[in-house]
């Protein structure tokens, strides 16, 4: 299995072909401008020490500060935050944000830490790497597991050590801390806007039904934002389980199934099966909404959707791509697709810079104007370059980081 990295570089090189970039420009874009690496010394709660690795990959500011979320995962190394922070920098570029690409990450598994560990844990990522992140310079966000409380431990931090309180260093902060109103549901939202923009030209029915690999963030909102449009969710899925009903899911009851069980599992009026099964279930559009490499070679001939949408960050092996394309099943691409989590965060920044406090209305509605724009525009140069979504997403966001460096 080619590393997330690999995959990124490999996705590079097939949309570098399509257009006539430098080659200077190419093997510039390809490197990190910085990788560090910190250690992050915990006391925990039974009076013991323990040293978490924290990492902040900066790939490319040539358009803006660097900006990206921070993940913790017990299997995230600087590899894997490497590639997302390259395609961090494509996505601002996508939606033409004043925003480069970087990413963060600590390789732990934070269901094991109790809520003051977690605290312990973010303030100390926050601490060690105080000197290179700022509003100016490097803006982080939440990303897998974790959240707007983490993110107002983080940005108390920065203040402590830098006195500067304004809030812009970090984005995906809960409303009391300075967050934008819609930044929980922005990932999904955007999404739903790209989704509308191109569903009639994907192929696909109005009364669209719906599979969501993960309830996460995005998974969880992208299902109820669906639901509430009118579109049937017929399978769900988390790390233990998939819940299947062909005549659509109440997506509100299994939320609180979900929260008082710790599982999707088990919820009464659906089907339950192994997690992975939420992928080969028929319906009209698949969304990955969990980690990289879900669809790869080995089991994309099982997928039965019609288009996939790309709310995780690269779910989508290259070699995937290809049969999925040669079958016909668009793919609209992680850099695209889920760009409404880092716009809105950029509005968020914006406010905290202005001292202002946009409402949820026009919040949405700026949003929206922003993805449907780069969504038609990512589909006339598909055409124009006779080539996949995520190609076409690639030679507009290269062109537009390359001109910034140019
Ligand atoms: N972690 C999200 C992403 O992968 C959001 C990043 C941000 O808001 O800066 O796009």
């Amino acid at each position: 299995m080619p590393t997330p990295f690999e995959h990124a570089m490999h996705q590079l090189a097939r949309a570098a072909s399509l257009a006539s970039f430098s080659q200077d420009f190419l093997e510039r874009v390809a490197h990190p401008n910085r990788q560090i690496r910190v250690s992050i010394p915990v006391k925990m709660d039974d009076g013991s020490l323990k040293v978490y690795e924290g990492y902040r990959v900066q790939f490319n500011n040539a358009r803006g500060p660097y900006k990206g979320g921070i993940r913790y995962h017990q299997e995230t190394d600087i590899e894997e935050v490497k590639a997302l922070a390259f395609w961090m920098a494509l996505k601002c570029a996508v939606v033409n944000i004043p925003m480069g690409g970087g990413k963060g990450g600590v390789n732990v598994d934070p269901k094991g830490l109790s809520k003051r560990e977690l605290e312990a844990l973010s303030r100390g990522w926050m601490r060690a790497l105080v000197d290179v992140v700022g509003p100016q310079k490097d803006v982080p966000a939440p990303d897998v597991n974790t959240t707007p409380e983490i993110m107002a431990w983080m940005a108390d931090e920065f203040g402590k050590a830098t006195g500067d309180t304004s809030g812009a260093v970090i984005t995906g902060k809960p409303l009391e801390a300075g967050g934008s109103e819609g930044r929980g549901t922005a990932t999904a939202q955007g999404g739903f806007y790209v989704f509308e923009a191109l569903r009639e030209r994907l192929g696909l029915p109005a009364s669209c039904r719906v599979a969501i690999h993960g309830f996460g963030n995005a998974g969880e909102h992208a299902a109820d934002i669906w639901s509430k449009a009118g579109r049937k969710v017929v399978a769900v899925s988390d790390s233990k389980a998939c819940v299947r009903n062909d005549d659509g899911l109440d997506v509100v009851a299994l939320a609180r199934h979900k929260k008082a069980t710790g599982s999707v599992g088990g919820f009464v009026g659906a089907t339950t099966l192994a997690p992975e099964e939420v992928l080969y279930v028929p319906c009209d559009l698949l969304i990955p909404a969990a980690l990289e490499n879900q669809i790869r070679a080995d089991n994309v001939a099982r997928i039965q959707a019609k288009a996939i949408l790309e709310l995780a960050n690269g779910p989508t092996t290259p070699e995937a791509d290809d049969a999925l394309f040669a079958r016909g099943v668009p793919v609209v691409p992680d850099i695209l697709a889920n760009s409404g989590g880092v716009t809105v965060s950029t509005f968020e920044w914006e406010q905290n810079l202005k001292g202002e406090h946009w409402s949820e209305a026009d919040v949405f509605e700026k949003l929206k104007a922003i993805m449907v724009r780069e969504a038609d525009g990512i589909f006339v140069r598909a055409q124009s370059l006779q080539s996949d979504l995520r190609r076409a997403a690639f030679v507009v966001a290269l062109e537009r980081i390359e001109s910034a460096m140019v």
